[in-house]
C-alpha cells in the first residue's frame, strides 16, 4: 500500500495535478509574494493590504545554485536530519523574482549552468512510517 501524501510545508504549493507554489499578489501594487503576504504589502512604496492567492509560476530561469552544507532559513523547508543538496535560486519565468528550493533527486550542481530553464517538481522530502512529506524542488527543464 502506498503511504500517504502530505506537503511538509501546508498551503505553500499544490501538487494535485501541475505543481505549483502558491504566492500572493498585492491587489494595490499587484506585486507578487512568496511565501504569502496577507497583512501589509511589503513594496515600500504601497499601502496594500488586500491580497489575492495565486499559483505562481511552475517556470524559471537558473539565477544561482550552491551545494548547500547547512540548514537553510525559512521558507525553506530542510529535511530532519540535514543532509546537504544542492540548491538552486530561480527567477520565475512572470512574477521575475527568486525563489530558492532543492534541485531534484538525481541532479547535481554538476548539471547545472545558470541561465537555464527550470521547472518546479514536487518529491517526497522525508518520511516516515505513515507519510510521505513532499516539498517543491527545481529541476531543469525538458524542452
Ligand atoms: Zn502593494
Amino acid at each position: 500500500m502506498g503511504k500517504a501524501k502530505k506537503p511538509a510545508a501546508e498551503g505553500w504549493f499544490t501538487y494535485q495535478g501541475t505543481a505549483a507554489l502558491i504566492g500572493t499578489r498585492c491587489q494595490t501594487c499587484q506585486t507578487f509574494f512568496f511565501p504569502k503576504e496577507s497583512h501589509f504589502c511589503r513594496n515600500p512604496a504601497c499601502q496594500g493590504t488586500a491580497f489575492e492567492e495565486v499559483e505562481l509560476s511552475p517556470r524559471g530561469t537558473l539565477w544561482s545554485y550552491t551545494n548547500n552544507c547547512y540548514a537553510p532559513p525559512p521558507p525553506y523547508v530542510a529535511s530532519d536530519p540535514f543532509r546537504p543538496y544542492a540548491l538552486a535560486a530561480v527567477e520565475l519565468e512572470r512574477e521575475k523574482m527568486v525563489v530558492l528550493g532543492q534541485v531534484a533527486s538525481g541532479f547535481s550542481t554538476d548539471d547545472l549552468k545558470v541561465g537555464m530553464a527550470m521547472e518546479l517538481v514536487v518529491e517526497t522530502l522525508f518520511e516516515d512510517e505513515q507519510t510521505e512529506y513532499l516539498v517543491w524542488k527545481w529541476k531543469p527543464a525538458v524542452r
